[in-house]
């Protein structure tokens, strides 16, 4: 089943001559995870915010974005905030609490979740995530790593189907990144979660993802299973 899509997007910023995504065309499928992939500039970044549905008001789009086969209209915004999870490079950005258990709880307090689901789910993620030990914490006290999981696991609480994650192990030393990596595989193995990532530990990505696009100049010029992408790269 196809989940999200993208049909000749073209886009650019305010005020610049040269387009940064250039007649793109993709279909990403329930249970897929993409390895976005692109040397610095090629519109990784740009995408992710696009299919997200952040930044078209202020730029010139072109083409289409599909959620499960529909365009994505203004009113479908809310829906979509629950239903596309997005964590980024700087685990700091995206920390808006205090204490770590006010941090789970934020999103679902946005979204009107009731005490009892909120206590149930914080619970679930907790124990899936073996955080005990930080729950009790002030975010400030937490690691990068730490950060970045507190992160995830709020996005996670949400129930979303589909995760974007830009660069999310860029600032974690190599244990904490192959840690979470291998949470992104997990979550993509046990509860279907779609995943689109863009990544530069290409090493331990190609061996997780099913699929591997590659951006050059705003052209995807490669979406290939990650055996084939590989004589491509
Ligand atoms: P990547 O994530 O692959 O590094 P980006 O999507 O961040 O690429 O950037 C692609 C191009 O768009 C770059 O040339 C960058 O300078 C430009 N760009 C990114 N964000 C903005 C912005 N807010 N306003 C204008 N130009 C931007
Ligand atoms: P990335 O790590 O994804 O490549 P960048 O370092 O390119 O991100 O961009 C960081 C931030 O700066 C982004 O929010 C982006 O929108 C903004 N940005 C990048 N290039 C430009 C630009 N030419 N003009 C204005 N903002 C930009």
């Amino acid at each position: 089943m196809e989940i999200l899509s993208a049909q000749n997007v073209t886009f650019s910023y305010p005020d610049a001559t040269e387009s940064v995504l250039d007649d793109i065309h993709f279909t990403i499928q329930e249970g897929d995870f993409v390895l976005l992939c692109g040397p610095s500039g090629s519109g990784k970044s740009t995408l992710l915010r696009l299919l997200k549905e952040e930044i078209a008001p202020h730029g010139n789009l072109g083409g289409n974005i599909y959620y499960r086969g529909s365009m994505i209209k203004e009113q479908d915004r809310f829906l979509l905030a629950k239903e596309i999870g997005m964590v980024f490079q700087d685990p700091e950005n995206q920390i808006v609490m205090e204490r770590v258990m006010d941090e789970l709880l934020f999103g679902m307090e946005n979204m009107g979740y009731t005490t009892d689901k909120m206590r149930k789910k914080v619970a679930e993620m907790v124990h899936f995530f073996g955080l005990n030990d930080l729950v009790n914490k002030k975010t400030a006290e937490l690691s990068g790593g730490q950060k970045q999981l507190i992160n995830l696991a709020s996005v996670l609480l949400l129930e979303p189907k589909l995760l974007l994650l830009d660069e999310p192990t860029a600032q974690l030393d190599p244990i904490a990144a192959k840690e979470f990596i291998h949470l992104l595989e997990r979550l993509n193995d046990e509860f279907g979660i779609t995943i689109l990532v863009v990544e530069h530990r290409m090493e331990e990505l190609f061996s997780v993802a099913n699929r591997v696009m590659l951006l050059d100049k705003g052209h995807l010029v490669v979406d290939q299973s990650p055996r084939k992408a590989a004589h491509q790269m």
